[in-house]
């Protein structure tokens, strides 16, 4: 990966290579921690923005609230820490982590009194699925890994442990030659790939999988009203694999994916012939008009370094 020169550590910026923590943090064992995935972009005014920045420290604070886990800062210090590591580092574009772990101090399940941490970190990182990914699609399999139940794990926070399920299948689709994998739910239904969320087009109506399975990703949010507000339909409702298969056109929609359309999954052509539909494709120009600060009637969505 790109490195950059600080990271923010509990209140103050660090060098890259002495962010440290120790061997017996409690989450490097268990899992119990919550982070973010974030995206700051170069205007086309010069400006660097970052997307949707209150919404993703939201989610945060809400995947910390659903674990029972208390930050020592706020939702405001979180922002604001996200701006001055960019500023720190000088990047006009960049991924942005928050991480909120739990340190050492105590060991087993049953600890409460660890220190809760809080780091960000930012750096260079292109296009998640690759550029040849988002311009012409990628190929999507089915994962023999389901996304986990509602009541096993909890699907709107954005909690470390909660990868390992994604890690599982993203690794499978990987060594059979395919880009991403689709999960489906545990009654069968597609749900989300291992970091995006999913929608299909057809006969110019769009679905994406309701909400209750599912990470509610803020691309997801965002894709949802573009869509609108040019006249598309957009119905959340469970769909199955078939009907993925079937589509018109579909897309995974994420921070790090952004909008990347789909050629296949499980080696059916989706569409035509697989390549990006024209609702796919207007999409994803809009979102990279709105990211990049060329849709003033968005700029709400932008906040600037
Ligand atoms: N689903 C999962 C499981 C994810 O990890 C992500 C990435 N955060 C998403 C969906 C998309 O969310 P967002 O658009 O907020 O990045």
């Amino acid at each position: 990966m790109e490195t950059a020169e600080f990271i923010w550590m509990d209140g103050a910026l660090v060098p890259w290579d002495e962010a440290k923590v120790h061997v017996l943090a409690h989450t490097l064992h268990y899992g119990l921690g919550a982070f973010e995935g974030i995206r700051c972009y170069r205007c086309a005014d010069g400006r660097s923005a970052v997307f949707r920045l209150p919404e993703h420290i939201e989610r945060l604070v809400q995947s910390l609230h659903i674990l029972g886990v208390k930050a020592p800062f706020d939702e405001g210090q979180i922002a604001d820490a996200c701006l001055e590591t960019i500023r720190a580092n000088k990047l006009e574009e960049c991924y942005i982590r928050p991480l909120v772990f739990l340190g050492a101090g105590e060991m087993g399940l049953a600890a409460t009194s660890n220190p809760v941490h809080v780091v960000v970190s930012v750096w260079p990182w292109g296009s998640y699925l690759g550029e040849d990914g988002l311009a012409n699609g990628i190929r999507v399999v089915t994962s023999s890994f389901q996304r986990f139940h509602i009541n096993t794990l909890m699907t709107k926070a954005k909690a470390s442990g909660h990868y390992v399920n994604s890690i599982l299948a993203s690794r499978e689709a990987r060594n059979a030659g395919y880009d991403e994998s689709l999960m489906l739910d545990v009654d069968g239904y597609a749900a989300e790939g291992c970091g995006e969320n999913l929608f299909i087009a057809r006969r110019g109506v769009v679905k994406t999988t309701p909400i209750a399975t599912v990470l509610g990703g803020v691309t997801r949010d965002t894709a949802i009203e573009l869509l609108k507000a040019d006249g598309i339909d957009v119905v959340e409702e469970r769909f199955t694999r078939d009907e993925v298969y079937i589509a018109d056109e579909a897309f995974l929609t994420g921070t790090a994916a952004e909008i990347t359309p789909i050629r296949s999954l499980d080696d059916r052509v989706v569409g035509n012939d697989g390549s990006p539909g024209p609702i796919t494709k207007k999409l994803q120009s809009e979102y990279f008009d709105v990211t990049k600060g060329k849709r003033p009637d968005h700029s709400e969505w932008l906040t600037y370094v």
